[in-house]
């Protein structure tokens, strides 16, 4: 079967012993790893730095972990019966916490306005004029207006995809295409589809994200390479768990690399501190979102409030500062001095969710429906950023 969502292409898994080359040992491809071990196949992961994780690592630092990319996990039902499997201890963020958002040069709770709420509710009615080209922009703006848009909504979504709202592309961050008629009928829709047995829940460990990867990689010790110098082999079965660049030159094959590369990455600097200071205005709070702007900050995540354990001193408060560039964002405007400062720069960080990410997918399923080559493809720029969409995807292949 060739797939429509989830991983871009084709394996047949009714083979078991015919050898399945895994490019990539960051958690996308230690997580075919796992699965394929669980289910009794014949591979090796190849990964061509002297480490596994690829983005995900946590810096023992004197201080507390520091944490490079994911701080947290979104953990759904099927996450947890993972970490089950693992025996992997975790611990949960505190619930209780308030998220605010930059507004007017302040830290804000609750972003709306008690006419804005009024508003909201009568448009409910309104009727969607929905296309499947809309950005989230376009959908909300009947719904919401102009400010709750790039105010609040840009916040929220530019701390997880670090793109503009008119930028990002709604039925790739929504995974839905709504068939309601009304906004009111959207949220019933969305509420049913989002429907758990187990609300999810942010949780990470002890000893930060490198727990994971750590114990996914012990239990497939046996089958990952480090510093690998293999090369690319279309006859044999691959799955490629890179970025969308890093696949483009693996390949090397014309048609798909031209594709691939056409998929565009923005960049991250995130700088973890550790102070004796505290920012007032994030006590009991999970930090604070930026609506997308020309300065390129995107959040302030309060790691000491929203998890135990993050720092070995309980004087000190632990911080992560992320932002487009190492320019802006600058700690030291909040925290004054005596910072322990723990930064990493990604040039290429995240994939953008926008309307071309999801019609250059579509362009890479088409040509994969007339490859005949046994040959996989996922990672964060397919159908899904968070881990927890990245190991539900690979769930579906095995089912
Ligand atoms: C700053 C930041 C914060 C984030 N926060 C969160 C969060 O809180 N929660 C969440 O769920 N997600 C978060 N994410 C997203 C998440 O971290 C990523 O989506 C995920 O780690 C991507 O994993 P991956 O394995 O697909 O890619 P990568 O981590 O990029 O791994 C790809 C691997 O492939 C290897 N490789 C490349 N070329 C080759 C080759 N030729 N041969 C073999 N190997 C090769 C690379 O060396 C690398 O190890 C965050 C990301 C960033 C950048």
């Amino acid at each position: 079967m060739k797939r429509s969502s989830g991983p871009i292409g084709w394996i047949n898994f009714s083979n078991k012993t015919e050898h399945i080359y895994v490019w990539g040992a960051g958690v996308t491809g230690l997580l075919f790893g796992y699965y394929l071990k669980k289910n009794g196949f014949n591979f090796t992961i190849l990964e061509k730095k002297n480490r596994a994780g690829g983005l995900i690592e946590t810096k023992d630092t004197a201080f507390g972990p520091a944490e490079t990319a994911a701080n947290a996990i979104f953990a759904d039902e099927n996450f947890l019966i993972l970490l089950k499997e693992l025996k992997l201890d975790y611990i949960k963020a505190k619930s209780s916490l308030k998220k605010k958002i930059f507004r007017n040069n302040k830290f804000t709770t609750f972003p709306l306005s008690f006419f804005e709420i009024i508003k909201i509710f009568f448009r409910l009615f309104r009727k969607i004029n929905y296309h499947s080209n809309m950005s989230v922009y376009d959908f909300f703006f009947p719904l919401v207006g102009k400010r709750v848009c790039l105010e609040v909504l840009a916040s929220a979504l530019n701390g997880i995809y670090s793109a503009p709202i008119k930028e990002l592309h709604f039925e790739s961050i929504f995974g839905i295409s709504p068939k309601s008629k009304t906004y009111f009928g959207f949220l019933r829709e969305y509420k049913k589809f989002k429907k758990t047995n187990i609300k999810p829940y942010s949780i990470s460990f002890s000893k930060g994200m490198q727990a994971f990867i750590s114990r996914l990689e012990n239990e497939l010790k046996e089958h990952i390479i480090l510093d690998h110098d293999k090369s690319f082999n279309q006859f044999e079965r691959n799955i490629i768990c890179t970025s969308a660049k890093d696949a483009a030159s693996i390949i090397n094959d014309n048609n798909i690399s031209n594709l691939l590369e056409k998929i565009e990455y923005s960049s991250l600097n995130t700088t973890t501190v550790f102070s004796k200071n505290r920012i007032h205005d994030l006590q009991e709070s999970f930090g604070v979102l930026f609506p997308y702007n020309e300065d390129s900050s995107l959040g302030i995540l309060h790691n000491s409030a929203i998890f135990n354990n993050r720092v070995k001193d309980s004087t000190y408060s632990s911080y992560t500062f992320i932002s487009k560039n190492d320019k802006n964002l600058d700690p030291y405007k909040y925290l004054q001095s005596e910072i322990e400062s723990f930064p990493t720069s990604w040039k290429k960080a995240l994939p953008i969710y926008n309307l071309e990410r999801i019609k250059t997918i579509s362009k890479i399923r088409a040509t994969f429906y007339t490859n005949q080559s046994q040959l996989m493809l996922h990672g964060n720029y397919v159908h899904g950023i968070s881990l927890r969409q990245i190991h539900n995807n690979i769930l579906e292949v095995f089912k």
